[in-house]
């Protein structure tokens, strides 16, 4: 079946189709790492990952990179403002090599707790700098750079197409660029390829080059590594759908300035998550919830925030609300209660498998990753007049895409049948709100030497 992705280059879906059959090179931008992601971030690297599952699922080997921007990136998206890094490392009066270390590693526990699959390939920003600077030589012998007091620049009136990604006409992307001023630059959208440390101050992070001594400015990481690590397997590139003006806009503007090569043939970009009202979250906004503050610190589990996403496909603002959590850990709980029910003793063998549901799955995944539908198919399996043989393999098979852990669930089959039956009960009561019904068979359960929890990951029952 045809795999249809959107590509924000041509602005429509089409059949996906990489440059080595059966292969694909994947650059996701990774985290600024001064801060915890929160979680609009981390819908962007769930969809990433659902791009990425759906890719393994259509039989495509993944060769997976993503970069750890530890330098370089500002305050300000056009190289202006303060260094995010060192403010970071003022802040909590730690380095910025420590800041940088801390916040990998808090990035790297998120995206496990939503299981998140990591890339083949992590790539800090400041372990590069040598081929960031060979490439910034490239341009420079190419001619599309040239140097300010505070460093080098690139020339974006050199380039034809600049806003072949973005779509802008170029006099309202240079508008727009005119609000971070730099009296110095050509043109409002240049942007700078290596910025200079200020005259007297040794920044805590900076390297020599042949310019001077300084470090990269942000766009420059991401060009360097994709090329470095995917060499001609430059298939998918993707971010959060602010990237697309500035940064994949500049990305794409230097790589094929220096190479006179197509950088990337898709170019996808997740919508923003935003917060009841349209306001975006983001950590300039200062309203920014993070994983461990709005779910775990709440005692919900992690997976409730994957769930959710699944309801608003990923070109679409996704609204969050504490409603639409609690509307998602009871989604969850009844998905998890409805494998339970089926799950079987037996793993069974590949031929259980309901082919008119996968397709159907498949259809929904493959039309632009749409989970929604897929959700839907999920349904219309768990309903469907199937063994229950026939839909728990089916259903273990969808969990590759869905990564919900359906396959870890507790097996109901430890417990005598008797109990069994109790714990039927109570889980159906609890789906229909009945709750004194729900109280009592939890003494009932509890009489029988079973002590019965409700956890964020559904019904726990333990022997006394
Ligand atoms: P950053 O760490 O700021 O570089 O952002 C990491 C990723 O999150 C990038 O792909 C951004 O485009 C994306 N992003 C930033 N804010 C949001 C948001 N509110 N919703 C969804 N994605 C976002
Ligand atoms: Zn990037």
């Amino acid at each position: 079946m045809k795999l249809k992705l959107y590509n924000s280059l041509t602005r429509s879906k089409a059949e996906f189709k990489p440059v080595q059959a059966g292969e694909v090179g994947l650059y996701t931008c990774g985290p600024t790492v001064y801060n915890f992601a929160h979680i609009g971030n981390l819908r962007t690297y769930i969809f990433e990952d659902i791009l990425k599952r759906v890719l393994q699922y259509n039989g495509y080997r993944v060769k997976h990179v993503m970069n750890i921007t530890d330098v370089g990136h500002l305050t300000g998206d056009r190289d202006m403002g303060e260094d995010k890094m060192e403010k970071g490392a003022l802040r909590e009066g730690r380095t910025a090599w420590e800041i940088a270390d801390f916040y990998t590693q808090a990035f790297k526990s998120d995206i496990k707790h939503l299981n998140i699959l990591p890339p083949d390939i992590w790539v800090k920003a400041t372990d590069t700098i040598d081929d960031q600077i060979a490439l910034i030589k490239t341009l420079e012998e190419n001619d599309f750079t040239y140097r300010t007091g505070d460093g080098i620049y690139f020339d974006t009136s050199r380039f034809k197409d600049y806003t072949k990604l973005s779509h802008q006409n170029l006099e309202s992307l240079q508008e727009g660029a005119r609000v971070e001023k730099n009296p110095e630059k050509r043109n409002p959208t240049d942007f700078a390829l290596w910025k200079f440390s200020p005259q007297g101050v040794q920044r805590q992070m900076e390297w020599d080059s042949p310019w001077g001594t300084g470090f990269p400015g942000w766009h420059i990481e991401c060009s360097a590594m994709s090329m470095k690590f995917l060499g001609d397997q430059l298939d998918i590139h993707c971010g959060g759908t602010d990237h697309i003006d500035v940064h994949h806009t500049n990305e794409i503007a230097q790589s094929e300035a220096a190479t006179g090569k197509k950088f990337f043939n898709s170019w996808m970009h997740g919508a923003f998550l935003i917060i009841a009202g349209g306001k975006k979250m983001a950590k300039s906004e200062g309203n920014f919830l993070t994983l461990e503050n709005a779910l775990i610190k709440a005692g919900i589990h992690p997976l409730v925030y994957r769930f959710a996403t699944f309801q608003t496909h990923y070109r679409k603002p996704m609204e969050y609300s504490d409603e639409s959590v609690q509307a998602a850990r009871n989604g969850l709980m009844h998905l998890q209660n409805q494998v339970r029910n089926i799950a079987t003793a037996g793993r069974n063998p590949e031929n259980m498998i309901s082919a008119a549901h996968k397709t159907g799955f498949l259809e929904a995944v493959n039309d632009d990753l749409n989970m929604p539908r897929a959700m839907a198919a999920v349904q219309d399996l768990l309903k469907s007049s199937a063994s229950d043989d026939q839909k728990y393999t089916t259903i273990l098979e969808f969990d590759q895409v869905l990564g919900l852990d359906l396959d870890r669930l507790d097996q109901p089959e430890d417990l005598p049948s008797e109990v069994q039956k109790l714990v039927d009960a109570r889980l159906n009561a609890r789906e229909n709100k009945q709750w004194d019904a729900s109280d009592r068979l939890r003494d009932e359960i509890q009489d029988l030497g079973y002590l019965v929890q409700d956890t964020p990951e559904g019904m726990k029952v333990i022997k006394k």
